[in-house]
């Protein structure tokens, strides 16, 4: 049979692992299978060509019970409502994973940001709040950014919903940049979150991390910073990181901070000094202590798993093991830290963006990533615990325990 690579189809199977695990009743099960709505438009922009081309746009609010739904807004030529769909879904048991007071929600615009200039791409996020703001706000859905967009995106987006509704909104997003009030901490909070996931996990482990060695899949925001602040913090000895094109690697361990210099200043990683040019799958499959796949999703599959050869796997990125991996997985001794739990640092510190735009007071660096720190730390060992105590996988006990919050919230609301 063929490996199941839809996410959304992805999404569902593993939230039916995790309903067995807590004999759900079927009716709430059911419910929690399928996002409460969805909202479809068509954004039509006029090029620096002078010619009008279309764009699909999505956004999808999986549940609310919990709190306003909160996610971010991909650009990707591949883009589709299935994946937007799964996205949503994730972020709802995120959300509820780290226990921020939120519900899930996901967009996305199928473009290919690499050719688009800055002036299209503008239009297109302007385009997407006029197309979406009656369903987005600080008590709504609150978005934020995700693969291919950051600040910038975020900054036109408020820009444009403030001006629709008339007045200033910025709890309406979040990730923005810091003029318009952004947090502190925030761009590096989804690498900073893995990070401390990491830390845990090797404290869990008994391994030492500053003689250890890792590879980072991706060298975006997420696999930047990750690959970044575990050099940093702890010595770890970073052997390879890669972007979209290749993957840099050397034995002796490379400088992140220059390799993503080099990147920023010709556009690729390929050519960093002292390292060579080895394929995305052959970074997955080194012999190193951490592995963090930190670009895309469906890396980890039926095919290449066995061949892993690390002692944790930190998923970085949103869905970045088919269903058929995790039944291998489970079969060996990586110590697996799930999505949902391991890149829940990016919506933590939105979360504490969100809560300084509504008081109109800002933290400190320190305050806020130490509170950062305080949520990840009390999350990982939330399900690190709960899996040992029932002998279940770390995703399945990070399912139930979000799975479980979610049901609570809805049955009180009489929504199920
Ligand atoms: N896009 C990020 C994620 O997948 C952050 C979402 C947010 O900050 O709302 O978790």
């Amino acid at each position: 049979m063929a490996e199941e690579k839809n996410l959304f189809k992805i999404a569902q199977l593993q939230l039916d692992e995790a309903a067995k695990f807590l004999k759900l009743e079927p009716k709430l099960h059911k419910l929690l299978r399928e996002p409460m709505r969805v909202f479809k438009a068509n954004l039509k922009i006029k090029m620096d060509s002078g010619k009008t081309k279309t764009f699909s746009a999505f956004r999808v609010q999986y549940n609310d019970a919990r709190g306003p739904c909160k996610g971010g807004i991909r650009y990707h030529p591949e883009e589709t409502l299935d994946t937007v769909k799964a996205l949503a879904a994730w972020m709802t048991w995120k959300c509820a994973t780290v226990g921020i007071p939120y519900g899930g929600a996901k967009g996305g615009v199928v473009c290919n940001p690499k050719e688009l200039s800055i002036l299209e791409l503008e239009k297109i996020s302007r385009a997407y709040i006029r197309a979406f703001w009656k369903y987005v706000g600080p008590d709504i859905d609150v978005p934020a950014p995700d693969v291919y967009t950051s600040g910038r995106e975020m900054a036109w987006m408020l820009d444009e919903y403030e001006k629709i509704v008339g007045h200033k909104s910025p709890a309406m997003i979040t990730g923005k940049p810091l003029a318009l009030g952004g947090s502190l901490g925030r761009d590096a909070a989804t690498g900073y979150g893995t990070v401390i996931c990491i830390r845990e996990a090797a404290k869990h482990l008994k391994i030492d991390l500053k003689k250890s060695t890792a590879a980072i899949q991706g060298a975006g925001n997420v696999g930047g910073w990750t690959a970044k602040l575990l050099q940093e913090k702890f010595g770890t000895k970073i052997m390879a990181i890669s972007d979209s094109k290749c993957a840099i690697y050397s034995e002796n361990g490379l400088n992140v901070e220059k390799a993503l210099a080099h990147k920023e200043k010709i556009g690729q990683l390929h050519g960093f000094m002292g390292t060579k040019c080895i394929t995305n799958e052959q970074l997955l499959e080194l012999e190193v202590d951490v592995l963090v796949p930190a670009a895309m999703e469906n890396q980890i599959t039926k095919e290449n798993t066995r061949r892993l050869n690390c002692k944790i796997l930190a998923e970085a990125a949103n869905g970045p093991t088919t269903k058929e991996a995790d039944g291998i997985l489970k079969r060996t001794k990586i110590f697996q830290i799930p999505d949902f739990l391991c890149n829940a640092g990016g919506v933590t510190t939105s979360y504490l963006e969100w809560v300084q735009n509504r008081m109109g007071y800002y933290w400190k660096l320190d305050e806020v990533n130490s509170k950062l720190d305080e949520v990840m730390t009390k999350a990982f060992w939330d399900v690190t615990n709960f899996a040992g105590k029932n002998k279940i996988p770390m995703r399945v006990a990070a399912y139930a325990l979000a799975v479980q919050k979610v049901a609570e919230a809805m049955k009180l609301r009489g929504l199920a």
